[in-house]
C-alpha cells in the first residue's frame, strides 16, 4: 500500500481484525483518509489468522471423519481414512491466505495506507509505529480507533513457553495430532478445538472448574450437545481443576483435582490451555493519551464506542464483552460513523453467538437465566428435532429450537438452537428479535420445506397450541413439551 506522508491521517485504526479492517474500508468508503496499523502481512487479526477461519477449516474437516463413519448407517461404508496432517495443514493455511490476501487486495483497492507495525501513543493526537521493516516512525491523527483484539489468558504457575502447553493459537497450527491430551476448559475453544482433535485421533480429557460446560449457555441446549461429546472425548471431568503441571521430557503431568475427589496424576502429551481471553491493551500508551481501562483492562467506552479521550474510540474485544467478530465489526462501522459525522450508536438488542461444535449450539437475545436475573416474565416453547423431516433425512435427530417470548407480549426474546447448522440458523433468530417479531409473526411466515428452519416456524405454532409435525394433546393453552 502506499507510503504514508507526514500530514495528520484523519482516523488511525490501531489493530486490522474484523474490527479493524471493517472500521477501515467503512472510513474510506465514506471518503476518510485512513492509516491502518498491524503487525501482519495483511488485514485478518486473530481471526483469521489464528482464530475463527483456520478452525472453522479444521472442524469443517474433522465432521468429514464423523460423517463418513456415520454413512456405515445409511449402507455406505467408508474405510478408516489416512489422515495427511502436512496436507490438511496446508489447505488450512491456503484458505487463510487466500482470505487474508484478499482483504489486502480490498484495502489497496480503497487506498488505505496499510502500516506493518504496532502502535503506542504518544499524546491523544500523536503516536509511535514501530514498523516492522523500518524501525519507528512518528503519526500524527485526528481521529483513531482501537482495534486490537484479545490474548488467551494463561494459567498461573505454568510454563506457557513449553512445546507441550498449547494456547488456541498453537493448536491450530496442528503441528501434530498428540495421542493423549488434556483440555483446561470447557468454553468455546475447548469444545471446538477438542472435536477436532478428538476426530483426528485424539484421546481428550477435558476439565472444566465449573459444574457445566459453557457456562452461560441454558443448560437444555447444552444438554443436548454433551451426549455426542461424551462419545467423542474420553473424559469429560467437570467441577475439576488442574493444580500442576509438570514438564517431562516427552510429555506432561498433570495433577488434577475434582470437588470432592482426591487428586490424581495423569499423563498426557500435550496440553491445551483454553481458560478464556483477556484484552489486548499492554504496551498501548493508553494512559498519555487519557483512555481510561476497567480493573479488568477493558477500555471503558460510551455507547458510541468513545473512550475517555474524546477523538480516540475502541472497538471489538478491548471493548469488553461478548468477545465476537461479528460484534467487533459492527462497533468498527459504529465508530467511523460517529467519526464522519452521522448519527450511530452501538445498540443491537440481540447479539448472536455460536458454538461450532457437532452439534452446533447458538442463542441470540436474552437465555433463560439473563431472563430471570433481569425479572422479565418469559415463556419458553421448544421444538425437538425428532419432529422435523429435515432433521432425520440427514439423520441428525439430535437437535432442539427453542423460543423465548415476553410473556405479555408473545414477542420473541430470545432464542436458543442446538443441532447441525444451528449457527446458520441462528440469524433468523436475530431478526426476529430486532424486528420485534411475535409469535404470529414467526407462524406466518412460510418457510421453505423440507428445511431445518421449519423447526422455527413450528415451535412458533406449538406454543399457540398446535404444530404440525408435533401432537400436543393440550391445544387450548400454550405448552413446554
Ligand atoms: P470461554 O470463556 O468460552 O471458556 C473458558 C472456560 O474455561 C470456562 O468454561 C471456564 O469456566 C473455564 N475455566 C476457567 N478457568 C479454568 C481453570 N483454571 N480450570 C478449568 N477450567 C477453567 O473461553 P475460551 O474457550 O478460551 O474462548 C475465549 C473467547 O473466545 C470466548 O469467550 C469467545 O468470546 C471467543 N471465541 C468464540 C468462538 C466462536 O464464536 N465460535 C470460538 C472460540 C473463541
Amino acid at each position: 500500500m502506499d507510503e504514508k506522508t507526514t500530514d495528520p491521517a484523519e482516523i488511525v485504526i490501531i489493530g486490522a481484525g474484523p474490527g479493524g479492517y471493517a472500521a477501515a474500508f467503512l472510513a474510506a468508503d465514506l471518503g476518510l483518509d485512513v492509516t491502518l496499523i498491524d503487525p501482519n502481512k495483511n488485514p485478518g487479526g486473530v481471526c483469521l489468522y489464528r482464530g475463527c477461519i483456520p478452525s472453522k477449516a479444521l472442524l469443517n474437516a474433522s465432521r468429514l471423519i464423523r460423517e463418513a463413519d456415520a454413512a456405515g448407517e445409511m449402507g455406505i461404508a467408508f474405510t478408516k481414512p489416512k489422515i495427511d496432517i502436512h496436507k490438511l495443514r496446508s489447505w488450512k493455511n491456503g484458505v487463510v491466505t487466500k482470505l487474508t490476501d484478499g482483504l489486502g487486495r480490498l484495502g489497496n483497492q480503497r487506498k488505505i495506507d496499510y502500516i506493518r507495525g504496532k502502535a503506542k501513543f504518544k499524546g491523544n493526537h500523536i503516536l509511535d509505529v514501530h514498523t516492522v521493516e523500518n524501525g519507528t516512525r512518528e503519526l500524527s491523527f485526528q481521529h483513531a480507533v482501537i482495534a486490537t483484539g484479545s490474548q488467551s489468558a494463561e494459567l498461573s504457575g505454568v510454563d506457557h513457553g513449553s512445546p507441550y502447553i498449547l494456547d488456541s493459537e498453537a493448536a491450530l497450527e496442528l503441528e501434530d495430532i498428540p495421542k493423549k491430551l488434556l483440555i483446561v476448559g470447557g468454553g468455546y475453544i475447548g469444545l471446538e478445538l477438542g472435536t477436532v482433535y478428538a476426530s483426528l485421533g485424539s484421546k481428550i480429557t477435558l476439565v472444566e472448574i465449573t459444574s457445566g460446560l459453557l457456562p452461560g449457555v441454558d443448560r437444555d441446549l447444552v444438554r443436548v450437545l454433551r451426549k455426542p461429546l461424551d462419545r467423542l472425548f474420553e473424559t469429560i471431568a467437570l467441577n475439576t481443576s488442574v493444580q500442576d503441571l509438570k514438564i517431562l521430557k516427552n510429555g506432561i503431568k498433570a495433577t488434577l483435582k475434582g470437588l470432592d475427589a482426591e487428586a490424581t496424576q495423569k499423563r498426557f502429551d500435550k496440553v491445551l490451555v483454553a481458560v478464556g481471553r483477556r484484552p489486548d491493551t499492554k504496551d498501548l500508551g493508553l494512559e498519555v493519551a487519557g483512555i481510561s481501562v476497567n480493573s479488568k483492562g477493558i477500555i471503558k467506552v460510551d455507547s458510541q464506542c468513545r473512550t475517555t479521550a474524546d477523538n480516540i474510540f475502541a472497538i471489538g474485544d478491548v471493548a469488553g464483552e461478548p468477545m465476537l467478530a461479528h460484534k467487533a465489526s459492527h462497533q468498527g462501522r459504529v465508530a467511523v460513523e460517529v467519526i464522519a459525522g452521522r448519527k450511530s450508536a452501538f445498540e443491537p438488542i440481540a447479539i448472536p453467538a455460536v458454538v461450532f461444535t457437532d452439534p452446533e449450539i447458538a442463542w441470540a437475545g436474552l437465555t433463560e437465566a439473563r431472563a430471570k436475573e433481569m425479572g422479565i416474565e418469559f415463556q419458553t416453547v421448544r421444538f425437538p428435532w425428532a419432529a422435523s423431516g429435515r432433521a432425520m433425512t440427514i439423520g441428525r435427530t439430535d437437535g432442539l429450537t427453542k423460543l423465548l417470548l415476553e410473556k405479555q407480549t408473545e414477542r420473541v426474546i430470545g432464542v436458543g438452537i442446538v443441532g447441525p447448522h444451528a449457527g446458520e440458523m441462528i440469524a433468523e433468530g436475530v431478526l426476529a428479535i430486532e424486528m420485534a417479531a411475535n409469535t404470529t409473526d414467526l407462524k406466518l411466515t412460510v418457510h421453505p420445506h423440507p428445511t431445518l428452519t421449519e423447526t422455527v416456524q413450528e415451535a412458533a405454532e406449538l406454543f399457540s397450541g398446535t404444530a404440525t409435525h408435533y401432537f400436543s394433546p393440550n391445544k387450548a393453552g400454550h405448552r413446554n413439551p
